[in-house]
């Protein structure tokens, strides 16, 4: 008897962490973006982040832009926020699905949250109550999971520390950011083989040095079943000038769907979607299914 394709979960993260470390487009192209992506058969869409309009200017009309997105009812939507204030705003907004960032690495948490490690996983506590009284799901990023550009490679047993903090606030699922794109296979074992959970496990892989799909297999061999992707390839690495950023969308999907895998998401719808992201961003995309196609699309002989 043939094996039945298991479910594995993509989340889009193209209009959020792609389009941050993009130039900044229109608010009206993030919408039309976020609206083509949501009739890809994605179930989940990373859709804009509450976050200081002087850190990350490309989000600064989060609110605009989430207030006029066709929201499809078979799609989760989730925000990205840093604080307890930006999670008031996804809240406030209507967000069901928050994910809080805190990076494992005390120099890079400085960098981009402006306050150590310790003190972004003192506020976890709060940020769950405040979460649940509203009937938010909340996630944790740990960002940096796997190295940083300033400390080098991060320790497993230190994320493996924030995982069980977490897990003690109440968090509801956990993701390992490989933030600019230091993990590899050796890496992502090293650290699912330190963290024990029973939290849901998500891992987020940056392609910057070209290792994200080798990670993606490592993790699926850990039961892990939940990943983060970008359409097009969509974004960059902001301590590696011209790196490519997020893994792209169709590679995941191009991958799994040859393995059995069943992830809900059209590759076809997916392709367009990609043609479009790169007509907005106005150069060329990473992703190698983008450019060449899907391997079951034939050429005619000459
Ligand atoms: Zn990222």
């Amino acid at each position: 008897m043939a094996s039945q394709p298991i479910d594995v979960h993509i989340r889009e993260v193209g209009p959020r962490d792609g389009l941050q470390n993009e130039p900044p487009i229109a608010t009206d192209q993030k919408i039309e973006l976020i609206n083509a992506l949501s009739r890809t058969g994605h179930q989940r869409v990373e859709a804009v982040s509450f976050v200081h309009p002087k850190a990350i200017p490309q989000m600064a009309d989060a609110d605009e832009v989430w207030s006029k997105v066709d929201r499809n009812p078979d799609v989760l939507y989730s925000a990205l926020i840093p604080n307890l204030r930006g999670l008031q705003r996804a809240i406030d907004a209507g967000f069901k699905e928050v994910n809080v960032v805190l990076s494992a690495s005390d120099t890079h948490n400085r960098a981009n949250l402006n306050r150590p490690t310790e003190d972004s996983v003192a506020e976890l506590d709060a940020l769950v109550e405040l979460a649940h009284a509203n009937d938010v799901f909340i996630e944790l990023v740990i960002a940096t999971s796997f190295g940083c550009p300033f400390e080098g490679d991060t320790d497993p047993k230190r994320v493996a520390g924030i995982v069980e903090r977490a897990e003690a606030a109440g968090i509801d699922r956990i993701a390992f950011g490989d933030t600019t794109g230091m993990g590899t296979p050796k890496r992502v074992k090293d650290l699912l083989e330190a963290v024990d959970t029973n939290l849901p496990r998500l891992m987020h892989f940056h392609n910057t040095r070209g290792t994200a799909l080798a990670n993606i297999m490592v993790a699926l061999d850990y039961g892990v079943d939940q990943f983060d992707a970008s359409v097009g390839g969509l974004g960059g690495c902001p301590y590696a000038p011209g790196a490519s950023g997020n893994v792209a969308t169709e590679e995941v999907v191009h991958m799994l769907h040859d393995m059995g895998y069943n992830t809900g998401i059209d590759l076809d719808k997916l392709l367009e979607v990609a043609e479009m992201a790169e007509e907005m961003v106005g150069h060329e995309l990473p992703s190698g299914v983008y450019k060449a196609g899907p391997r079951t699309r034939l050429v005619e002989r000459s």
